[in-house]
This record gives C-alpha cells, structure tokens and sequence, in this order.
C-alpha cells in the first residue's frame, strides 16, 4: 500500500485526488487530510478514508471535528496548528504528499516534505515561486521526487525526455510551449476592466478551480506564476519558454524539439488526469476522466497573448528576470490583492497595479534562507495592504 498524505484535502485539487484515490483503494491509504477550517467536510472524507491523522489550522475547527469523528465512532487522530502539517507531511507512513493548499501557507509544509524525501505531487505553484532554488535544492539534496500537478507542467513533463535535468539544450528542446485559456476576459474591451466583478471572474469557461487561481487566471497571473514555475522545475530559463494561447483547454502544453518535432499531451481538462498521472507514475492508472472525442471536437486555436490586456503576465516575466526575492514579492503582493478584489475592497485592475506598486517599493535581494524568503513575504504584504488602503481612500466609495 502507498500512503498518502493529501494536504488541502477540502479543496478543488484535494477533493479531485480522493475521487482519483477511491478508484484504487486498495493501492493507496490515506494516512493524513488537513484543511483550513473546513471541519464538515472533512468529517466526511474521515468517514470514508478512514485517515491516521486530520489537521485543521484552526484551533476551534478542530474542537469541532473531534467532537463529530467521536460521535460518529471514527479514531482518527486531530491535529491543529500550521505546525502540524509539516508534522503529517514528514510521517515516515507517508510516501506520496500531494501539496495542495493555495497560496504562500503552503510552503513550510511542501518544504517539509521535500526534506522528508517524499514523492511530491506539486499543485501549489505558489510554494516554488516564492522560494525555486531553496525549494528546489531541498529536493534534490533529499532525494525527493517532485512531479507537478499544474496541468501544463504535468503535460511538458509527459513530453520531455526522462534526461531533462541535464538541460534542455542537451537533449534537443528548442522550446517550452505553455498554453493558457486566457480566462473569462479574452474578449471584454479593456475599457470594462475596472467594473469586472468577482463572480464574473471565478466563472472560468473551461476549468473548474478554487477563487484564487480562478482569479489568478482571468488576470493571467497564474500563466505567469506558471512561467515561473516551469522554470524552476524544469531547470531553464525565461527564453525557452513561450506562452500561447489557446483558448479551448484541450492541449495541455507542449514540447518543441530541434528536429522541428511539437509532442503535445492532450486531454479533457480535468485535473483528475494530472492528479493520477501523479500518483502512479511511471505507470497508468484509471482516472475518472473521460476519453476526449477528437472527432466531434472544437477546432483548436492558437494565438500570441497581448500583454496590454494581460500586465500580470509581464509583471511575472519581470520578477523572474530579477531573480532572488522579486518572485517572492510578485507572489505575496497578488495573494493580498486577489483577497482584496474578492472581498470588494479592489477593483480588477487594481490588482496588477498593486503587484506593480509593492515590485517597485521593495529592492530583491538574495533569496538564500528561507527566513529571508519567509520575511520578504511578509513585508510585501504589509506594503501590499498600505497601497490598497491608500487608493481605496483616494477613490473614496468602493464597489
Ligand atoms: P481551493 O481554494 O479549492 O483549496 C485550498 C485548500 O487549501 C483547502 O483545502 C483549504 O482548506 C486549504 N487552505 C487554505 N488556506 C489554508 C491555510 N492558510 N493553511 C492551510 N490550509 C489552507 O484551491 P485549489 O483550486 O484546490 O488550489 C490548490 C492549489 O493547487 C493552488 O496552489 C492552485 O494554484 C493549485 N492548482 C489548482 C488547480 C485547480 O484546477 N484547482 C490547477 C492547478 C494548480
Ligand atoms: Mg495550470
């Protein structure tokens, strides 16, 4: 049996991996959930996987649990605390982690897997954005396997060579091809922008996902967080690496070869292909999704992403050129002003204004320690939350 630890069991990526799970129960043990608050829902998935442990961060939440895993007679353990997800995702029981919690709280607990030699399943990009050579040096120095989870990683990953760590020049690549939607907003005259709400921009038209990369991906920030990510996991640099857009989801990126060669991975989309390609590499396991029809499919589109619409995409590209702590930066100053533009407090465009504003204030520097990293997130968010308050101010009422 392959024990399983699946960090952010509540959410899109967590709940995706369970039903992936209960399709082969008697391959994989679920040995520890953890979520943030949510403690009902993650009563019932007690319920029927029967964890060792279940984390949640808040204290009250997980009073809460205990009470209902005692009514209803089920003995797994409750934790709480941010401490206790790095503790789950160190248990020698584990072998799989599957790092799906968003944003920054993710990444002492991703880290910590990487320390523990685990077999990493990575959804949350936002984790190696922040800190790439420190993540990445923790995998490699501890004999971690990481494989990504962000569809488009996990389709290059599916169309590189097994050699691709030795470079990419070395093994033929001539470029990354990382396709992105372009989200909800591909076609609203700019002039419309600042009135976008946050229900029109977690409706994305082909993924169903959690607010935060919804809203990432109407802004096009998650491409960027993704350009980033590609790089780090694929050891390369912004230049092999080309964004195009392709609106209908169903290549999922692709890998250009010298020989004039395009490998792409195809597929509905659905994280459920990814999450199992994870779990059962280098085998194949049966996911849930279904076979894509190819004769009764759309026709599929491809175009160059125009920057104007899209300056979160820039800002990333940017960041990363700078290196050190600017992707830190770049990171913890869209997570504030994502929350402020769902909370009402931020209008759309606001958000890259903001990510550009907290970039400018603050010098990268090195990011060698991880209290580095951990500090310059912090600061990035306290100049984050001054400059939304300050032009919430100026425009007076706020919609
Ligand atoms: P989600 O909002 O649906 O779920 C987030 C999970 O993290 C929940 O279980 C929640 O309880 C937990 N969580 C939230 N804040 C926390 C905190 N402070 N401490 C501990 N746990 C916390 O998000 P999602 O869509 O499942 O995305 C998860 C990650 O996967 C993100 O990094 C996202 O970028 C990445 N990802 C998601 C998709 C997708 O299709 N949803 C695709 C690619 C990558
Ligand atoms: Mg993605």
């Amino acid at each position: 049996m392959i024990g399983v630890a699946v960090l952010g069991a509540t959410g899109t990526i967590g709940v995706n991996t369970l039903d992936v799970i209960r399709r082969h129960t008697g391959e994989y043990q679920i040995i520890a959930l953890t979520a943030h608050s949510q403690y009902e829902r993650l009563a019932k998935q007690c319920e029927e996987f029967n964890p060792d442990y279940a984390v949640l961060v808040s204290e009250e939440a997980a009073d809460k649990l205990e009470k209902l895993l005692k009514q209803k007679g089920i003995n797994t353990r409750v934790l709480h605390g941010a401490d206790a997800l790095e503790q789950v995702a160190r248990l020698k029981e584990v072998d799989v982690v599957m790092a799906a919690i968003v944003g920054a709280a993710g990444l002492q607990s991703t880290l910590a897997a990487a320390q523990a030699g685990k077999r990493i399943l990575l959804a949350n990009k936002e984790s190696l954005v922040m800190s790439g050579k420190l993540f990445m040096d923790q995998v490699r120095d501890n004999d971690a396997t990481l494989l990504p989870i962000d569809s488009e990683h996990n389709a290059i990953f599916q169309c590189m060579s097994d050699d691709y760590a030795q470079g990419l020049d070395k093994i033929g690549v001539n470029k990354i091809l990382l396709t992105g939607s372009g989200g909800p907003f591909r076609e609203l005259p700019m002039a419309e922008f600042s009135k976008v709400t946050p229900e029109q921009a977690i409706a994305h038209p082909n993924w169903s996902m959690g607010k935060k990369i919804s809203v990432d991906s109407a802004t096009m920030m998650n491409k960027g967080l993704e350009l980033i990510e590609a790089c780090w996991l694929f050891a390369t640099d912004l230049s092999k690496i080309k964004v195009v857009l392709h609106p209908q989801s169903i290549v999922h990126s692709m890998v250009e070869y010298v020989d004039g060669s395009i490998l792409a991975q195809l597929g509905q989309p659905d994280m459920r292909t990814p999450i199992a390609h994870g779990l059962a590499w280098p085998r194949r396991i049966e996911s849930g999704v279904s076979m894509l029809d190819l004769i009764s499919m759309p026709d599929l589109q491809f175009a160059e992403p125009d920057m104007q619409r899209y300056p979160c995409l820039g800002l990333a590209r940017e960041a990363m050129k700078t290196g050190g702590t600017a992707t830190t930066i770049l990171n913890a100053a869209n997570e504030i002003a994502v929350q402020a533009f769902l909370d009402k407090k931020l209008n759309f465009t606001g958000i890259a204004k903001t990510v550009e504003f907290v970039l400018e204030q603050i010098t990268a520097r090195t990011a060698d320690t991880i209290e580095t990293v951990v500090s310059e997130d912090g600061h990035a968010r306290i100049v984050a939350v001054d400059y939304i308050e300050k032009i919430t101010m100026q425009a007076g009422a706020v919609h």
